[in-house]
């Protein structure tokens, strides 16, 4: 666990006793803290009887409180606790922030922070697994995996000093307010999170603020040139020294893509620039990153490959909720001589109005299976424009008729574009309910749909 003598004799309340709040806690009781902790749920404040005060900090006068550590799950934008603790003057902040005050007490180390809406795991996987590889010691935290503050802290050894490389959610940036990171990207911004922001253009200032912490001589590096991603790059580089803000050099790496059977699709070379050049900031080199990347191993529910059978290769993308993630995943697989390949699982709960960014790839799409929600809605826009939309309601449903009509060479590509709320607990549990049934039916080893890593996520 991470300690630091910056929390001790401190106060300070935590909302919110999931794996971050929870890993808090610990953190500040045994840095010397006091600590009142509170959840809605009683069996998550069951654990901390005894070791703290429980008391809910709305009931609470917080006069006296150093800072109000807030889960990145709680709503801030219309939760009652932000007005409550402006009024007591007590700052609002996340784990990462404790991470970020923490890190005076942290033996010699780097950090790497990655933001964006989609890419952000896949990418902070890529430097960790390029890093390790390497022999440099590192440990991935923040929006994925264990919660940063209850790991353990890093030491340098031969290879270089430790690193720590973070998944940061717009979520988790807005709770933190001192993280310099040493090297820090941005993945892209497509709409995504509308029900937390006031808007478009607040959801991306939220993640500039990643980049306005950073010293101007630490590195920033941005994978996507679109808007509003290019104003960020622009402002970067109007206030570091030359070469410090940079757009990832996707050219590079074009040629060398086919030597990465995980790491197939446009997106992915865009995660490769990135990763490439927040590893390489760090003294990495060409032959370490070389030799890593054809043996990364794809995260679960990401363009996963689940099995092959009667040549219908069968791909779990259930991680991709929003257009903007499933387009990559559609242009991944472009028609051969006989037509178009890809047979597309889509639907769920919505989170857009129309086809987004999937419009411009259904040149790729043999036929449509429509489930979910929004799945009558989906029918309606792709008819007129792919060959064949077979309405399905439920995934099993839809993948029955996919592997009735998928033929040798083409692939059943579950990639919803939607939220799995209306019918999964989320987007990992459909995933696994897709593995399942394309075990059950294309009768693949049991191996071959087992997950295929430790990576989970923690928040949006
Ligand atoms: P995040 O952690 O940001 O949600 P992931 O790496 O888990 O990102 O990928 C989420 C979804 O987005 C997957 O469906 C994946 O195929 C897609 N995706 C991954 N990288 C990108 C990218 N650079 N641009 C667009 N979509 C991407």
């Amino acid at each position: 666990m991470i300690t630091s003598a910056a929390f001790a004799g401190k106060r300070y309340a935590v909302l919110g006793l999931a794996r971050s709040g929870a890993a808090a806690v610990d953190t500040l009781l045994a840095s010397g803290a006091e600590v009142t902790a509170w959840d809605r749920q009683d069996i998550a404040r069951e654990p901390f009887a005894g070791r703290c005060e429980i008391a809910d900090p709305l009931e609470l006068d917080l006069t006296g409180f150093d800072a109000l550590v807030v889960s990145p799950g709680v709503p801030l934008n219309n939760h009652p606790i932000a007005v409550r603790a402006s009024a007591y003057g007590v700052p609002i902040i996340g784990d990462i922030e404790l991470f970020a005050q923490a890190r005076g007490d942290l033996l010699p180390h780097k950090v790497i922070g990655v933001t964006g809406t989609n890419g952000k795991s896949t990418t902070v996987a890529l430097v960790h697994h390029i890093l390790s590889m390497a022999g440099v010691p590192a440990i991935l935290g923040g929006n994925i995996g264990e919660p940063i503050l209850a790991q353990e802290p890093l030491a340098p050894n031969d290879h270089g000093v430790g690193v720590y490389v973070l998944e940061l959610s717009s979520y988790q940036i807005d709770l933190t307010h001192n993280l310099d990171c040493d090297a820090a990207a941005l993945t892209n911004i497509t709409p995504d999170h509308l029900d937390r922001y006031a808007g478009f253009a607040a959801y991306a200032a939220a993640k500039a603020r990643l980049f306005a912490m950073q010293s101007a001589r630490n590195l920033a590096v941005f994978g996507s040139l679109a808007e509003p991603s290019l104003a960020v790059l622009k402002a970067e580089q109007a206030r570091r020294p030359e070469g410090r803000a940079m757009a990832a050099n996707l050219d590079r790496f074009a040629d060398l893509q086919h030597e990465w059977p995980t790491l197939q699709g446009p997106h992915n070379l865009e995660n490769v620039a990135v990763a490439v050049a927040l590893v390489e900031e760090l003294g990495i080199k060409e032959t370490q990153w070389r030799h890593a990347l054809p043996r990364f191993r794809n995260l679960p529910h990401r363009m996963e490959f689940v099995c092959e059978d009667a040549g219908v290769v069968y791909i779990n993308d259930s991680k991709a909720t929003n257009t903007a993630s499933t387009a990559p995943a559609l242009a991944a697989y472009p028609p051969d001589e006989a037509g178009p390949r890809v047979h597309w699982i889509v639907g769920g709960l919505a989170k857009e109005d129309g086809l987004g960014e999937c419009e411009v790839q259904l040149g790729n799409v043999a036929a449509a299976y429509t489930v979910g929600e929004a799945g009558p809605r989906f029918a309606d826009l792709l008819e007129p424009l792919v060959p064949r939309v077979e309405r399905c309601e439920l995934v099993s449903e839809a993948v029955r008729r996919a592997q009735q009509c998928a033929r040798p060479r083409d692939v059943v590509l579950f990639s919803p574009a939607c939220a799995s709320f209306d019918q999964f607990r989320d987007y990992e549990k459909r995933g696994e309910h897709f593995r399942q049934l394309v075990g059950v039916m294309a009768e693949c080893a049991p191996e071959d749909c087992a997950p295929a890593g430790p990576y989970k996520d923690i928040a949006a």
